[in-house]
């Protein structure tokens, strides 16, 4: 395998494609590589190509959850949300590009079942064991997306740049269907560059978890406050990113999930109204 070491973001996209993977920190891809659940014949390493840092509301796409997670200019939602991912050694390193991207935490996805979102005719999740998994949008694949900073992300109104377009944070995501299994809507060469994240005027990050830190979120709930207007973002209830709390379909084993979320929701409200 090689690794090119672009300067520039227009030399990454040239990079990427035909076997060519874009590595940001990689601490979500090197396990897919290892686990050859993803294939590379080139890792076209992002550091020096995409923007790393704060500047008021930009924040670049190389930027580290560590360095959110502490800097006073990102509104409470995400930082919150960045220090509640992971562990300190893999926010040092997991940057906020890479952590949108994610894939799934579906353990039968991981163990290589030939579920839908692997190609397949059968979402094993949904008569297997789904504890973890959405009670939103789950007919298809019921994962439940992993990533706290995009449900803050989405909560926050925020805006993704990436080398040949500017689309909202829910415009990135699109549930699998037969036809398309994948969960994104970027171009397999596409680069995430920077994302522009509005101030509230109030915001906040509730996250349900196992154990009280180092674990996925059951359910993350992020809300932001722009004047009387309240959105929401939600991690680990749907397969993507998702805003609306109305409307859960649980699966037998997952229905305790909807209790969580009303609590959460209650609960965030109330912080940002106050
Ligand atoms: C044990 C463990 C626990 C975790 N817990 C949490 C958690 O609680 N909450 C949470 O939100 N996350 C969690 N994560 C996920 C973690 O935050 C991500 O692995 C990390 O943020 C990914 O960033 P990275 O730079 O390492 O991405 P990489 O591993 O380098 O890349 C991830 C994906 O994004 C692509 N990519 C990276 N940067 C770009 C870019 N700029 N443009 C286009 N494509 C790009 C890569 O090609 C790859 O497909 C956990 C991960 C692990 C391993
Ligand atoms: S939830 Fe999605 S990723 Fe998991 S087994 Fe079902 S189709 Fe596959």
């Amino acid at each position: 395998m090689e690794l090119a070491r672009p300067e520039s973001v227009e030399d990454a996209v040239a990079a990427l494609g035909n076997g060519a993977v874009a590595l940001g920190g990689g601490t979500e891809l090197v396990p897919l590589l290892n686990s050859r659940i993803v294939r590379a014949d080139t890792l076209v390493e992002l550091r020096s190509a995409v923007p790393k840092g704060v500047d008021g509301t930009t924040i670049g796409a190389a930027t580290t959850l560590g360095e959110l997670e502490v800097d006073p200019q990102i509104p409470d939602a995400l930082r919150e949300a960045c220090r509640l991912s992971a562990s300190p050694q893999l926010r040092a390193t997991g940057t906020i590009g890479g952590n949108l991207l994610q894939a799934t935490r579906c353990w039968y996805w991981r163990l290589k079942f030939p579920c839908r979102l692997h190609g397949g005719d059968r979402c094993h999740a949904q008569d297997g064991q789904h504890r973890e998994h959405a009670i939103f949008a789950n007919d298809f694949c019921a994962s439940g997306h992993p990533s706290d900073p995009a449900a803050a992300l989405l909560a926050l109104g925020a805006t993704v740049r990436t080398d040949r377009r500017e689309l909202t944070v829910g415009e990135l995501y699109r549930l699998p269907t037969e036809d398309d299994r994948s969960t994104t809507t970027l171009e397999p060469d596409e680069v995430i560059v920077e994302l522009e994240v509005p101030q509230p005027d109030a915001s906040v990050y509730l996250k349900a978890m196992d154990r009280q830190r180092w674990a996925f979120a059951l359910v993350g709930v992020a809300a932001a406050r722009f004047g009387e207007d309240v959105r929401l973002g939600l991690a680990g209830v749907a397969p993507i990113p998702w805003s609306s709390p109305e409307g859960a379909t649980p699966l037998p084993g997952n229905a305790y999930k909807t209790k969580i979320l009303e609590a959460l929701v209650r609960r965030a409200r109330s912080q940002i109204l106050s």
